[in-house]
């Protein structure tokens, strides 16, 4: 088993104030692999006066020395790669090949995206030709928390760290103690590459613990969460007292609407993308609206997709999906695919229990629900499973009212071949986010949510102002 109880303080691997350990359990055999601290508030306070000394001069480095370290960082962090990918599939039960890919290579992306965005950032600009000499300076906001979630490790934490470090801001970084080793591997990069003792530092713990000390430490000046819904609320009114900035990537529940003129895979399509990563994405399309001319043919090609995906270990290489993360989402997923069942809707594939043959691991069966409506609690929270709804509509206002008819705002998904339509139908999307037949986002642009997914934005230039505050001074040029 390995021994990770360790947190990075000042530049250092130190060990935790007082004892108190956690077992890190492999999603793929439901054993213990490792075993790490919570810290407790001395191990917060080191963390954070850390960070608060280290801001005194980090603040003032130049843009230069930001982006040579940034460059430095990826670096050892491609070299690192294996490693990495290591980790996240025994955390988090990402078979290994899609580890590599996709959740390494998500960090890789953003880290691009930010010193893309970093070429051509204006950290001082005048406010303009009416007021002369005037000019905003654009500043670090300080000592900042950054709490990240499970699914996709090293794509929050880079989204966190990278443009707070770029900004000059210093940090304290709280990875999800189910998912810890990522968190860890990146530690080490960071180290590696080296950032200066106090810029940058971790511990372990939980919410309750180390989570609560973070959102409501006098000496932290804002707080960037990845996770919950639930728990961005009981942070946002944690920091109420220190007036923090607190920036939120919460959950989604996003609608894929599929209209009459829409390729014909997409529906199969729709269903892969939601059973990537076990369904484990915030901003998995896991509503999926028909249009009735093609509500037929959509459910059997959904079926065939759900009966097609193979359901193996992590560790083995391939183009499967692996377990859920955890034993608590396991029987969360199981106790909404029975209410599915008990509010009458259509089990079309799937259903409850492990896929026939397997009994150790979370393996959870792909499952789809037909004749799904928004009433049903299955169409309203969100499950983090390879676990979807279909449902089907008559005209375009009708399935926009059901797309927007929901508490979260993060990503919504329009198959259409009909250019007016799919701007229409874009404009009327209330989420931050409208992919539009699946042409992926590009390097740098915002990601964030409406409503209950959250009020903040990631990624590229959107992401460096996160971090940032803006400081008017006037008769800066004489
Ligand atoms: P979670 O909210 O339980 O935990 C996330 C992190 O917050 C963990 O580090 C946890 O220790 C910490 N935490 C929990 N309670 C806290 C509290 N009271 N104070 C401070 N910290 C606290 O979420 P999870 O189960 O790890 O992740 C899954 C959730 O994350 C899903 O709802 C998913 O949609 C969401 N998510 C959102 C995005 C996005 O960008 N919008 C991306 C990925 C995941």
């Amino acid at each position: 088993m390995l021994d990770k109880r360790k947190f990075y303080i000042d530049g250092a691997w130190v060990s935790p104030a007082k004892a108190n350990d956690l077992a890190v359990i492999d999603p793929s055999t439901e054993e213990e692999v490792a075993v790490i601290s919570l810290g407790d508030q001395a191990d917060t306070d080191a963390a954070v006066s850390a960070a608060k000394s280290a801001f005194v001069s980090w603040s003032q480095s130049s843009v230069g020395e930001r982006k040579d370290l940034i460059a430095e960082i990826l670096s050892t962090y491609e070299k690192r790669a294996e490693d990495m990918a290591q980790a996240i599939s025994l955390e988090m039960g990402a078979p290994i090949d899609m580890a590599r890919t996709q959740q390494v290579g998500a960090g890789t992306w953003h880290i691009g995206g930010f010193q893309r965005a970093l070429e051509n950032f204006e950290f001082q600009k005048p406010l303009g030709d009416h007021a002369p000499g005037e000019m905003n300076l654009y500043e670090p906001i300080g000592v900042c928390a950054l709490i990240t979630p499970w699914n996709w490790p090293m794509n929050q934490i880079i989204l966190k760290c990278i443009p707070a470090l770029a900004t000059g801001c210093t940090m304290v970084l709280k990875p999800s103690e189910i998912a810890p080793l990522s968190g860890m591997v990146f530690s080490e990069i960071m180290h590696e590459a080296g950032v200066p003792a106090g810029v940058y530092n971790m511990i372990n713990g939980d919410g309750p613990g180390v989570g609560t000390q973070l959102s409501g430490h006098k000496d932290v000046d804002m707080v960037s969460f990845t996770g919950s819904t639930r728990a961005g609320t009981l942070i946002s009114k944690n920091a109420a007292d220190t007036i923090k900035r607190v920036s939120l990537e919460l959950g989604g529940k996003g609608a894929n609407l599929i209209f009459p003129s829409a390729k014909e895979n997409a529906a199969t399509q729709g269903a892969q993308r939601v059973f990537n990563n076990s369904g484990q994405s915030c901003n998995a399309p896991t509503r999926m609206l028909v249009h009735s001319s093609r509500y037929d043919q959509a459910i059997e090609d959904v079926v065939a997709a759900a009966d097609a995906t193979q359901v193996k270990s992590a560790h083995e290489e391939g183009r499967h999906i692996g377990p859920v993360v955890s034993e608590v989402q396991f029987n969360k997923i199981q106790n909404l695919i029975e209410k599915g069942i008990q509010e009458g809707a259509r089990l079309v594939a799937g259903g409850p229990g492990r896929p026939e043959g397997v009994n150790r691991g979370y393996y959870v069966r792909p499952t789809v629900f037909a004749d799904v409506n928004n009433e049903m609690t299955i169409a309203r929270e969100e499950i983090f499973g390879p676990v979807f709804c279909v449902q089907s509509f008559e005209t375009e206002e009708e399935a926009i009212a059901i797309a927007n008819d929901t508490d979260y705002g993060l990503t919504n998904y329009i198959q259409c071949q009909d250019a007016d339509q799919k701007r229409r139908v874009a404009r009327q999307l209330r989420s931050g986010m409208v992919e539009i037949n699946r042409v992926g986002f590009g390097q740098g642009s915002a990601f964030g949510g409406y409503k209950q997914s959250g009020n903040g934005r990631e990624g590229g230039a959107f992401g460096l102002h996160e971090f940032l505050e803006v400081k008017s001074v006037s008769n800066w040029d004489d």
